[in-house]
């Protein structure tokens, strides 16, 4: 074997991927099709559980040095409903950080590389090399075109929702459901905000400090996109100024300092997580709709999981059947409520049950607290519902999705 692990795509899930395995003393590659610095669609809110991720791998300090505002403040009307608050700290981390993505992605990228993961940019994965029945390594081009191979004994797909080692493994959606929003956002100069979510007639709009500027997106019901994108930004303009006047407002006052950017292809599945000689981390595994800010944070969560999983015994091939089995499983099982609520978040026909929840959950501290902690991650759903909310609320607000 050239490398002990080949990773593929070098974001938010790979590289820390890559940096954890190389911490564990193994010899890792990391291919990357695009070089850094360089963006990535994302509207960059990191919940607190995926900031604690940064702090304890040792990276938090650079990403706050970029000058991103901590947001330790969110403020969410749905009509006429408010809530106030943040979430809970974790590890003593209690703000949220909305990074600019091509900082923080070459951030994560130099503490692959400082960890000694051997960084290779404008690479692309092309083909997997075979063993018997595993995969043992990667086919790939380098920058001047020409192909090369590299054998591992584990390669991680970590090349986002249209990953390619997904395709050539052939690896099953093991859930799946349909597209359910479309996004646009751009960035504004001379607005002040918190982290602000609004939520009416017009679809969902939120405000995210970033390091230069204020992000303000608009999400539409998926049946509108084909309206929507043609003419995207008269339909975002709109839907601010209905949907949170007060920073249409603002917006007016200021300046939009970036085209327009969006998408309408928020997938939401799951797909089978590992194979023999493989596994996936990040969307390449898991996508659901971006619009509860999840994605992040669940990249690092995974590349936690499957590094954990393998621990010290790569070279093990009955350990490593087993590791990958137990990092599948425990993947399906911290991620699948936060789904279920993504799903439903992301519902236009559930609004009204949001609106009883919302209010419900405006009557009290407690619960004000337990929901902007669910939100982030900090807890788990289960522990919203109390009997005090469960007492609150219409027997419509307490369905969620089927599966
Ligand atoms: C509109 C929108 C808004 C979002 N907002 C948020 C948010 O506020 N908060 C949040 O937490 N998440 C958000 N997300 C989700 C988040 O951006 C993703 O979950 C996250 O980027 C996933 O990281 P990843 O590393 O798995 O994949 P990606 O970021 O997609 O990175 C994959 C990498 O793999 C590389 N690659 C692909 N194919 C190959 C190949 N064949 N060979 C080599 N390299 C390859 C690509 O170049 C890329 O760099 C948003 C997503 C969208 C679409």
């Amino acid at each position: 074997m050239d490398y002990d692990v080949i990773v593929v795509g070098a974001r938010c899930a790979g590289s820390p991927t890559a940096m954890l395995f190389a911490r564990l003393g193994y010899r890792v590659l990391l291919l990357e099709r695009s070089a850094f610095p360089s963006d990535k669609i994302s509207t960059l809110y990191i919940q607190q559980p995926g900031v604690a991720r940064l702090k304890r791998w040792g990276v938090l300090d650079a990403v706050v040095a970029t000058g991103c505002p901590e947001l330790d403040h969110v403020v969410y009307e749905l009509d006429e409903v408010r809530v106030e608050g943040c979430a809970a700290a974790v590890d003593g981390v209690s703000s949220a950080y909305a990074p600019r993505r091509h900082l923080l992605d070459q951030i994560l990228a130099e503490a692959a590389v400082a960890a000694g993961a051997e960084l290779q940019e404008r690479c692309a994965v092309t083909g997997l090399l075979r063993g018997g029945d595993r995969v043992t390594g990667v086919r790939y081009t380098l920058p001047s075109g020409k192909e090369a191979t590299a054998r591992a004994w584990l390669v991680v797909g970590a090349d986002g929702m249209r990953s390619t080692v997904a395709t050539l493994v052939d690896a099953p959606k093991t859930v799946e459901h349909p597209r359910l929003t479309c996004a646009y956002y751009t960035f504004w100069h001379g607005l002040k905000t918190y982290f602000e979510l609004y939520e009416g007639d017009e679809g969902w709009v939120s405000a995210v400090p970033t390091n230069d500027a204020v992000l303000v997106s608009a999400y539409f019901t998926q049946d509108r996109f084909d309206e929507v994108r043609g003419d995207a930004q008269g339909a975002y303009l709109r839907s601010v100024e209905v949907n949170a006047p007060a920073l249409f407002a603002q917006m007016r006052a200021g300046e939009q300092v970036e085209r327009l950017r969006g998408t309408g292809d928020q997938q939401n599945f799951f797909r089978q997580a590992a194979g023999p000689g493989w596994a996936l981390v990040g969307d390449a595994g898991h996508h659901k709709d971006s619009i509860t800010a999840r994605g992040i944070g669940d990249a690092f969560l995974q590349a936690d999981l499957l590094t954990g999983h393998v621990g010290d015994r790569l070279g093990d091939e009955e350990h490593l059947a087993q590791a990958l089995a137990s990092y599948a499983e425990e993947r399906d099982r911290l991620l699948t409520d936060s789904y279920r609520a993504t799903l439903l978040v992301a519902q236009a026909d559930a609004r009204p049950q949001r609106k009883a929840l919302l209010r419900a959950v405006s009557t009290s501290p407690d619960l004000t607290q337990r929901y902007f902690d669910t939100v982030a991650g900090v807890r788990p759903v289960s522990e919203l519902y109390t009997p005090e909310l469960r007492a609150l609320l219409s027997p419509a607000a307490e369905s969620t999705p089927s599966r």
